[in-house]
């Protein structure tokens, strides 16, 4: 499985995120392993916005696939999308006398088009703010870190020690937000599944061990995965969703949007490929 596009930092980017290193490291060369460069792949996941590309910070949200991004950021491309489809949709103003303003329309228009095509298309799954979920998560931009509320772990982002990256492992739980490391969290779903004495295969319910309220297994999420069986699980869970109106927030799809899913979505109801996910389906900019 691919990455998504909008949400890896470019090279340049992460090398510029890694200056420091390629600046100032004394011997050793400027030579940059492509391991070296894994890893920073994945501490720019929790160090960017996955769509602005500026440093993450609070509030920070995410979409059903795990992605992290900047609220703010969020905002501003819905914002751009909305005002992409308003001049597409024809109810940009019209002048009879002057076809240089319209000409200016039509840049303006294309302008937007090349932001909401090009830039942002991998975001095309977040229509709305119900796409996303906020997090409350412990994270301290100023210090590189996040911490986990359940076990009181400190991990530290701006680390390249491969150690260090390999534990950057989090959750998160719709429809709450609370997030936590992976290792605890799924050592206490462990627990919750014994006491139910039910295979790990179903999704249970249980209280979300932050703020008690009641999630299911199903909506836990795990923050920038890494493997292709939890993305897989992800894509699922949110064709689950959309069949029954609902958006990864939980929340539920708007009546006509609904609607238009439900059809797209009947049918023998197996979905597959890169088809499977509903929300592409929707009207797209
Ligand atoms: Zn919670």
């Amino acid at each position: 499985m691919g990455n998504d596009g909008g949400t890896i930092p470019s090279r340049s980017e992460i090398l510029n995120f890694n200056k420091r290193k390629l600046d100032g490291d004394s011997g050793g060369g400027n030579e940059v392993t492509g391991k070296e460069l894994d890893l920073w792949k994945i501490l720019g996941l929790y160090t960017y916005c996955g769509v602005s590309h500026k440093r993450l910070s609070k509030p920070i949200v995410s979409d059903y696939k795990g992605n992290l991004y900047n609220k703010e950021a969020i905002l501003e491309n819905l914002i751009r999308m909305r005002s992409t489809e308003v001049s597409r949709s024809g109810t940009s103003p019209k002048t009879n006398d002057g076809k240089q303003q319209k000409s200016k329309l039509e840049v303006k228009d294309e302008a937007d088009t090349t932001i909401v095509s090009t830039g942002d298309s991998s975001l095309s799954h977040i229509r709305s703010l119900k796409d996303v979920v906020e997090l409350q998560i412990e994270y301290s931009e100023e210090k590189g870190t996040i911490r986990c509320p359940l076990s009181g772990d400190t991990f530290d982002i701006r680390s390249d020690k491969e150690e260090s990256v390999s534990k950057l492992r989090f959750y998160y739980v719709v429809p709450c937000g609370c997030t936590f490391g992976k290792e605890i969290f799924d050592r206490l779903m462990d627990v919750e599944y014994e006491k139910k004495g039910i295979s790990r295969k179903r999704y249970i319910e249980m209280k979300c061990p932050v703020c008690g309220t009641v999630i299911s297994t199903r909506d836990v999420i795990e923050i920038n995965p890494r493997g292709a069986k939890e993305m897989d699980r992800l894509e699922d869970r949110m064709s689950e969703l959309s069949k029954l109106g609902l958006t990864h927030s939980l929340k539920k799809l708007k009546g006509k949007g609904s609607k238009k899913h439900r059809k797209q979505d009947t049918g023998d109801g197996k979905v597959n490929g890169k088809d499977r996910h509903p929300i592409k389906r929707r009207k797209l900019p």
